[in-house]
């Protein structure tokens, strides 16, 4: 800044600083154009946000936190734990950060990256208020989705603020042997409870709910699942997303064959449950929910070593 005393510019210096993320990798695909970014933190973490290219514009998908401390079973961003909750400016950036290196605006935005947007509640509030300001990025929450692994309490907190975002439930199974063994938030809120919050949030806002459900082979991918599931979400209006899980080395679950989606897709639809299967995007540059973050780290770290990246 040169419109200022020298005297002023250094007290500045010592008392702020001006945050902003870099681009530690980039991937681009090279079938569909997806981007996956590795963002860079002021204070040495990064974290992973992603570009998918509709007709109808870009979606971005960004992280709430460095790290995760929900223990999702199938999931790579929990793996080495929570590290710290990202601010209100950091999820900003990841925004502001994808649109100016594309040279596009994005017109959706998912809270499906690393973390947990209700375990950083406050700051993920906060971040929504600065992304829908129309003095900042202007977005409509109509174009927003915040998912989470369901943290009950917090759900009906955001009911009450009929912020008019999408809700999108991890849900992943339809009984709590299953869930309780994928997902440890079922010790603290169950099925039964989880989908009373759901059925209240869409009393309340009229919003639809979108359930996510990775199928992964020999675990929740039966016919007995797939009725069950119907059973529960029956009368709800709700959408369920079927995701092929993507495989973590680490947790050895693997994806069904087609024919099995496929086969669990008919008997919801059977049963009057909307899916879809989630598209693969990207499937060439294919990493998992936060595989990109550890596998860098975990380079850096043998690196540091002085062993050679695997
Ligand atoms: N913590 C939030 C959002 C982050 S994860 C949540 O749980 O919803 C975004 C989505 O990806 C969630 O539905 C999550 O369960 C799912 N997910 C995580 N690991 C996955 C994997 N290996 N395969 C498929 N989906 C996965």
């Amino acid at each position: 800044m040169t419109d200022i005393s020298a005297q002023l510019a250094e007290k500045l210096g010592q008392r702020f600083y001006i945050s902003g993320l870099t681009i530690r990798r980039k991937l681009v695909s090279k079938l569909d154009g997806t981007i996956k970014y590795l963002f860079g933190l002021s204070d040495g973490n990064s974290v992973e946000a992603v570009v998918m290219r509709y007709k109808y514009g870009n979606s971005l998908c960004i992280s709430t936190q460095v790290g995760c401390r929900m223990g999702c079973k199938f999931c790579a961003s929990t793996l080495a734990g929570w590290v710290r909750n990202l601010s209100p400016s950091e999820m900003l950036d990841e925004v502001y950060t994808a649109e100016e290196d594309t040279g596009e605006k994005i017109s959706s935005l998912v809270l499906m990256g690393i973390g947990e947007p209700l375990d950083n509640y406050d700051n993920v509030l906060h971040f929504l208020e600065l992304l829908s300001s129309p003095e900042g990025e202007n977005l409509s929450l109509r174009h927003v989705s915040l998912s989470t692994c369901g943290l009950v309490d917090r759900i009906y907190d955001l009911m009450k603020r009929r912020l008019g975002l999408t809700l999108s439930i991890s849900l992943h199974a339809p009984n709590d042997q299953i869930r309780g063994q994928t997902m440890p938030i079922n010790q603290k809120y169950n099925v039964e409870t989880l989908l009373k919050a759901c059925r209240d949030y869409f009393s309340y806002t009229g919003r639809r709910i979108s359930f996510e459900y990775a199928l992964i082979e020999g675990v929740n991918d039966s016919p007995q699942c797939a009725e069950e599931l119907a059973a529960h979400l029956k009368g709800m209006p709700c959408h369920v997303n079927l995701i092929p899980v993507n495989p973590v080395r680490e947790r050895g679950y693997r994806r069904g064959s087609r024919q099995n989606i496929f086969r669990f897709q008919k008997l919801l639809e059977q049963r009057g449950i909307n899916t879809t299967i989630r598209r693969e995007l990207g499937s060439d540059i294919n990493a998992a929910c936060g595989q990109l973050r550890r596998e860098t780290e975990q380079n850096d770290a043998s690196q540091k070593r002085g062993n050679l990246p695997c």
